[in-house]
């Protein structure tokens, strides 16, 4: 079966000027590959500085790849083609105050990506923001607020509507939960699995938390320095870690959550 998603020895390094007479090169992604198939969540991992959003920049085509090739559903991506690319994947990020324009109404900021659909007029595009907005629990009305105007929740659905406006097949998490309250984040959480479930998306979620990423993602990913170091099932992963880094990781993950249940006994006697 071809996977929905197939990439291949995919690398990214950026100019870092000359020293002496060379031109250095910072790599910021070694060659990485891994598949995604439709329904599933893939978790990528890593600190800051590991080339997350390097990886997930390239996907959507924000950025230019050094090597390799990424395939939809066998069919090879162009390096540059933006419109075919919006399309199939879309990303939200971590911050609804930067990435919405606080100029544009919600109706606007989820007019803008159907110019990339440029076959439907007016009705079609007031009746596609209608369906989106209910989709991620807002209603009609919202259209005509602005993003100041709304809940830090309700910003982020937004972002989630603005990314679902040309019914992608795969939707990139950045950080997205990351910054969120915590019961803000469960409810984000939930829309997020309802949506995959009613439209077969698959997800890619990056993150630098591995508490976030592991009640929901099917595979992992983890980078270090720009290195794949390990990629598992979700429950290969924490069972059994097999890189030095990652059992680091899951380690610490879980000295953390033992003193966060301590403290909660000491309170609670
Ligand atoms: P992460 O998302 O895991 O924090 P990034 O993908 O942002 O990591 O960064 C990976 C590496 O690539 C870092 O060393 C970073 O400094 C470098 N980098 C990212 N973007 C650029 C850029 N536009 N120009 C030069 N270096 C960059």
């Amino acid at each position: 079966k071809t996977p929905l998603l197939q990439v291949n020895n995919l690398s990214k390094r950026f100019y870092a000027g000359y020293k002496g007479f060379k031109r250095e090169y910072n790599q910021a992604l070694s060659p990485v590959s891994f598949e995604l198939n439709t329904g599933e969540t893939l978790a990528i991992v890593g600190e800051a500085g590991s080339g997350k959003s390097t990886l997930a920049r390239i996907l959507v085509g924000a950025e230019v790849r050094s090597s390799g090739e990424i395939y939809f559903e066998g069919e090879a991506l162009e390096k540059r083609n933006l419109k075919q690319r919006c399309k199939l994947i879309r990303m939200i990020f971590q911050d609804p105050n930067t990435s919405l324009n606080p100029k544009l109404t919600i109706g606007d900021l989820l007019d803008e990506p159907l110019k990339f659909n440029t076959k439907l007029d007016a009705r079609q595009r007031r009746a596609q923001v209608v369906d989106k907005l209910r989709k991620v629990g807002l209603l009609p009305e919202h259209a005509d607020f602005y993003p100041h105007m709304i809940s830090e929740g309700m910003k982020q659905r937004v972002a989630v509507a603005r990314a679902l406006m040309l019914d992608p097949k795969i939707i990139i998490a950045d950080e997205a939960l990351t910054a969120l309250d915590l019961s803000v984040r469960s409810q984000i959480l939930n829309l997020l699995l309802k949506l995959q479930k009613e439209m077969g998306l698959s997800y890619i979620f990056v993150s630098h938390n591995l508490s976030i990423i592991r009640h929901f993602s099917d595979k992992v990913m983890v980078l270090h320095h720009g290195e794949m170091v390990e990629k598992a099932t979700t429950e290969e992963l924490f069972n059994a870690p097999k890189h030095e880094y990652t059992q680091r990781l899951i380690q610490e993950l879980t000295l953390f959550s033992q003193k966060r249940h301590n403290r909660t006994l000491k309170k609670h006697g």
